[in-house]
């Protein structure tokens, strides 16, 4: 006994693993996601499953599933899923039934974040936010050792949390969404607006990624040229630095954690992400002289924070 199964499912591959307590990962198992049909993506997902529990008979006590959408606060249903066909779907239920052990259903953000709790930079706190700056913004905020959830297991959606009223249309339906300001897509449209401008130190950035054309410009090589020193990069960094640590400020204004922890693919950026966050955080946090300031953290556990984090939860059921 003793191991569980985390299952990170994305828009096109399922990625399991058997997970420690330590929060190692030993063997894997990885399915393609059959992201139009309901009953194959559940079919591929009990098959890496069983893939895994075949080769540690009697060994595996629980599965926890990670998955982009809204999940019920029971951790059981999701409600609904942008890239995969689920809606009010019993994905929990399903899965236990084939594979006769009992299945914990998160919100993927949620599981990455509780990793980090866990595991990572926020592993001796009790409170702590935790901001994914990916293609989006995701993230979770554990209150008091325990994940927000919410009354309907929606809550901390903070990518969509309002940072300028009348601002660019998102794609939740609202504008001025945090997510379309601080995010990967951000600093991508800001670098390509900026090298249509045509402007020298563009232009220069432009050769120093290699791009013969705006759209060719892509996050990780505006966070390469950056670190190389290109002055154009290190500003469109700082820009989105600038709107994150803003972002936070409110954040903390409500939930006054410990730590907040940083991930997803423009925290590759550390220091040069890091720093302008941390400034406009500070200048923008009310009362900020009167207050303990939380610690800020880069996320430790990359890509595999959502399986680990998933197969935690699974284990404290
Ligand atoms: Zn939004």
């Amino acid at each position: 006994m003793g191991l569980t199964i985390g299952i990170d499912v994305g828009g096109t591959k399922i990625a399991a693993g058997i997970v420690g307590e330590d929060g190692g990962i030993g063997a894997r198992a990885h399915r393609d996601t059959p992201a139009t049909s309901v009953d194959d993506t559940a079919a591929a997902i009990c098959d890496a499953a069983a893939e895994l529990i075949a080769a540690h008979p009697g060994q595996v006590e629980a599965v926890g599933i990670g998955a982009a959408g809204f999940v019920s606060s029971d951790r059981s249903t999701v409600l609904f899923a942008p890239n995969l066909a689920w809606r009010d779907e019993p994905l929990g239920a399903r899965v236990a039934d084939v594979l006769k052990v009992p299945v914990v259903v998160e919100n993927d953000a949620n599981a990455a974040a509780w990793a980090e709790f866990v595991y990572g930079p926020a592993a001796k706190v009790a409170d702590m936010v935790c901001v994914t700056l990916g293609t989006g913004i995701g993230g979770g905020i554990v209150i008091d050792g325990q994940l927000l959830r919410g009354a309907h297991g929606v809550a901390a959606e903070i990518g969509h949390m309002r940072v300028l009223p009348g601002g660019y249309r998102c794609g939740c339906g609202a504008r001025g969404c945090w997510e379309m300001y601080a995010s990967g897509s951000a600093l991508v449209r800001e670098a390509r607006a900026m090298a249509e401008s045509g402007a020298l130190a563009a232009v220069q950035m432009m050769g120093v990624c290699g791009a013969s054309t705006p759209s060719e410009l892509t996050g990780p090589m505006i966070t390469q040229a950056a670190a190389g020193g290109d002055a154009c990069a290190i500003e469109l960094l700082e820009d989105i630095g600038r709107w994150a640590g803003e972002g936070l400020a409110s954040i903390v204004t409500l939930f006054d954690p410990s730590v907040i922890v940083l991930g997803g693919g423009v925290s590759a950026a550390g220091e040069l992400i890091l720093k302008p966050a941390e400034r406009a955080f500070d200048r923008n946090l009310p009362a900020r002289t009167n207050r303990p300031r939380p610690a800020f953290g880069l996320a430790e556990l990359g890509n595999e924070a959502g399986l680990i984090g998933a197969a935690d939860l699974a284990r404290h059921r």
